[in-house]
């Protein structure tokens, strides 16, 4: 698991989950990238606008990136 804070979200990624299609990095490649196993890490963030961040959470097919506000509901999955 990694997490980071970035405008009053917290994302959570499960690096057991991710399977490495890259959805993710495609619609966000500054906040996401693939290591060398092909699995999800987290670059910038904080520089990618937060509508834009959360869509390219929610392309995730297995769920693998987790969002929650600031009161710590639930905005993706
Ligand atoms: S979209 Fe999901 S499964 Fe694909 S690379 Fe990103 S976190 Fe991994």
């Amino acid at each position: 698991m990694a997490e980071r804070l970035v405008h009053g979200m917290r994302i959570v990624i499960d690096e057991l989950l991710c399977v490495g299609f890259g959805d993710c990095v495609t619609a966000a490649p500054d906040a996401f990238m693939l290591n060398g196993e092909g699995i999800v890490e987290f670059t910038a963030p904080e520089q990618v606008a937060p509508d834009v961040l959360l869509e390219a959470c929610r392309m995730c097919p297995v769920d693998a990136l987790a969002v929650t506000d600031a009161r710590g509901q639930p905005l993706v999955p």
